[in-house]
């Protein structure tokens, strides 16, 4: 799976992007107003590649990043030098090396119009950021948790254990059948499961 959709979402795989580098996957939300991007990939022309696969780049309202790592915000840079707005976590400042990001707080009414609430899950970083939607029981959950019941690791710089399975906890206690994480394949069935497991994990791992 490289390119693909699900509902009003279109999903960018992760080896798309293989030849520039370690990059995530990159979920494309299509709303009534105009594209949201969350996660942008290690590729540092994400625009262009826009683009190319036919995507009207004066439709893209703006970006959100899970967290800062490269492989997540890199892509960021040129949307930012197209006067594209990204939202991320000021937490994560420290990881990146471009501006101006915005602070995820201030992107929340944009989120609000597409039922997408802001999740903090601090531990694989400290700003680490999830998306969730009630009604869609779908959440964007980055390096925090992945569909084959993995965590996300805490060893990098600003890693923390004792929040990631604070976060994993809260995320819980939600109902999530869509999970698209931040690398690997997303799920459309059973996503609490995976983040059960992913706790149980954890919770005897780390
Ligand atoms: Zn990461």
């Amino acid at each position: 799976m490289i390119l693909s959709e699900f509902r009003n979402f279109f999903i960018i795989h992760e080896e798309t992007f293989e030849e520039v580098g370690l990059s995530s996957n990159v979920y494309i939300l299509k709303s009534n107003n105009g594209y949201i991007i969350f996660d942008t990939s290690g590729h540092k022309e994400l625009l262009k590649f826009l683009i190319d696969i036919g995507i009207n780049k004066d439709k893209i309202i703006c970006a959100f990043l899970t967290h800062g790592h490269f492989d997540h915000s890199n892509g960021a840079i040129s949307l930012i030098k197209n006067n594209i707005k990204c939202y991320m976590s000021y937490e994560d400042l420290y990881l990146i090396d471009f501006s101006p990001v915005l602070d995820i707080n201030d992107g929340e009414k944009i989120l609000e119009k597409v039922n997408l609430e802001v999740l903090k899950t601090p531990g694989h970083t400290p700003g680490s950021t999830c998306f969730y939607s009630e009604s869609e029981a779908l959440l964007i959950s980055g390096d925090t948790v992945f569909s084959d019941g993995c965590f996300g690791r805490t060893d990098l710089p600003g890693g923390n254990s004792v929040a990631i399975k604070n976060s994993l906890r809260i995320l819980s206690s939600l109902n999530i059948e869509v999970l698209f994480p931040g690398h690997g394949n997303y799920v459309t069935k059973g996503g609490s499961k995976i983040i059960n497991y992913a706790l149980n994990n954890a919770e005897h791992l780390i």
